[in-house]
């Protein structure tokens, strides 16, 4: 078996919520016991509302946040400790792509200036091999060589993220965490960044961990699924598989909400808001909108389980045919 290029085990983030100035302090899980594993040169699409934890996640495999609780390894080995030579060394190989292309470049200097940065921050190639390389990304990710020296304000929102993403690969990452990276475009180009997206995987050879409420998105450019529900992973498998016969019943709300011309089945739609994390649910989080819990649900929290068909579950129907409906 080989080694992952990422491991995270039981990772855990708890942050503490004061309401009012002499409030009682809560906790809120906003990251709650998630493990998860991804190969070279693959994607894992990480879906869920707003507030899930997903992008806390991300954070906390790039060593960009401490986990209270939880291990990362990369390449096999464990993450060293922030600030330190190797630490930054790794960091080189792991980037991180943010959703506003806009906040995440530097407004005073030009593209050529910030896609070259990374060589420069670690001294990666001479001046001439610099060059060079800031030619190549700008061409891999779409952009024409003249575009070096726009400033961000210059270019459409879409060139500004292929800018980003040239960015992002001018260390030849072996990771890339992508945090909703299609949500702050308008919708006819966000499926340009997608196929972009997938075309720099084949090229670059990069792991992708793709953040995203878009469960269609993440189909798109997914070798594996994991649906995040309030701090946890309730469900994770193949893309088709869990589109096509979502086995949790918030995934099944969710597949439910994509609208597909032609397909059966109604949108199943989820009583309330999400919980808010520093009040969460006794039992399984989501047995008050869970339109089958039944009462153990709201004492026992289930366990992520792996189904005979590989899928992973979290619900105490999770072996119950009746649960395999596809939504
Ligand atoms: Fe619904 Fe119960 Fe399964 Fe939770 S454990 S998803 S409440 S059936």
């Amino acid at each position: 078996m080989t080694t992952p290029l990422l491991e995270a085990q039981n990772l855990m983030r708890r942050y503490w919520m004061r309401r009012g100035a002499f409030g009682k302090a809560t906790e809120v899980r906003a990251v709650d016991g998630v493990s998860l594993s991804l190969e070279r040169g693959k994607t894992l699409g990480l879906v869920g509302e707003s507030g899930c934890g997903k992008s806390t996640t991300g954070r906390l495999v790039l060593g960009l946040e401490t986990p209270d609780a939880g291990t990362v390894a990369f390449q096999g080995a464990p993450m060293p400790a922030p600030g330190t030579a190797p630490w930054r060394a790794q960091r080189a190989r792991m980037q991180m792509v943010f959703q506003d292309p806009l906040g995440a470049l530097d407004r005073r200097l030009t593209i050529g200036v910030q896609v070259r940065e990374p060589l420069d921050i670690h001294g990666i190639g001479d001046a001439a091999a610099r060059e060079k390389r800031v030619l190549h990304l700008l061409h891999a990710t779409g952009l024409r060589p003249e575009q070096a020296e726009r400033y961000p304000h210059e270019l459409s929102g879409g060139q500004r993220q292929r800018a980003v993403l040239a960015r992002a690969l001018a260390t030849d990452p072996a990771l890339l965490v992508c945090d909703e990276p299609i949500s702050a475009l308008d919708v006819s180009i966000q499926a340009q960044v997608m196929n972009l997206l997938v075309k720099l995987q084949r090229e670059f050879g990069t792991a992708i961990l793709f953040i995203s409420h878009d469960l269609r998105a993440v189909r798109q450019v997914s070798h594996r699924v994991a649906v995040m529900y309030l701090g946890r992973i309730v469900e994770e498998g193949e893309p088709d598989d869990v589109l096509h016969s979502p086995a949790h019943p918030y995934s099944q709300a969710l597949v439910s909400a994509i609208p597909h011309p032609g397909r059966g089945g109604q949108r199943i739609l989820l009583q309330g808001d999400p919980p808010n994390p520093a009040d969460r649910p006794s039992g399984c989080a989501f047995h008050p909108r869970c339109p089958v819990a039944f009462a153990r649900c709201s004492q026992e929290s289930p366990a992520l389980t792996a189904r005979p068909d590989g899928r992973l579950v979290a619900c105490h129907l999770a072996h119950e045919p009746a649960i395999a409906r596809a939504a």
